[in-house]
């Protein structure tokens, strides 16, 4: 997607050997307009699919989500990261290990909003070591629901998440992917 990749090269800055930073338009301050182009792309990706629910994890992933959901008309679950007092009742539970602090947390979904009679398209920011993408992938297993794809915004496609996710079968669209990437000479993205 040739608007997300100028802007890409225009606000992202690298930080150290695998970083983006994309503060200024999607990860801090949002830029609803592009999010408005980055849901119709992914609904243009994913037309004729029968989504019916959007499934992304808090917080980065939830702005482009919820701007996505307009596209398809669906409404959007993400996951929590830990057990939350305002979910009653039964969850699904996965554990995943944080890119960017290391960590290994639990993320919860309820089980009133995903079900086998759903057909869910994950959305998230970043794909890097794919441990997110992963433990939304074993959340829509354990509901039993229909697993369209995943719609990611960046894919760092020198890190192993999406050649291995992409190894299981599971079709994976990502809008711009790096290649490389390095303070001194900024991003270089994969060919389309
Ligand atoms: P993964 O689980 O694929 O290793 O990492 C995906 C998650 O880590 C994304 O949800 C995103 O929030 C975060 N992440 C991974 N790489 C980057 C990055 O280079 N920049 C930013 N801002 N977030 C990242």
């Amino acid at each position: 997607m040739e608007l997300l990749k100028q802007r890409i090269r225009q606000d992202g800055t690298v930080k150290g050997t695998d970083v983006l930073k994309v503060d200024s338009f999607l990860n801090h301050q949002m830029d609803v307009a592009l999010f408005e182009e980055i849901g119709k792309e992914f609904q243009r990706r994913f037309a004729g699919c029968g989504v019916n629910k959007i499934l992304t994890i808090e917080a980065s992933g939830i702005g482009i989500a919820c701007v996505a959901a307009q596209s398809f008309r669906c409404p959007v679950v993400f996951a929590k990261k830990s057990q939350s007092k305002n979910i009653a009742g039964e969850v699904y539970t996965t554990k995943v290990e944080s890119f960017t602090h290391g960590k290994v947390y639990d993320v919860i979904v309820s089980k009133k909003f995903l079900g086998p009679e759903d057909r869910v398209l994950i959305i998230d920011d970043f794909l890097a070591n794919g441990a997110a993408l992963e433990g939304l992938m074993d959340i829509v297993h354990q509901a039993g629901a229909t697993l369209v794809g995943a719609g990611i915004v960046i894919e760092k496609a020198f890190q192993p998440g999406g050649d291995r996710i992409r190894a299981r079968g599971v079709r994976v669209e990502s809008l711009a992917r790096i290649k490389s990437m390095s303070e001194e000479n900024g991003v270089e993205f994969a060919e389309d």
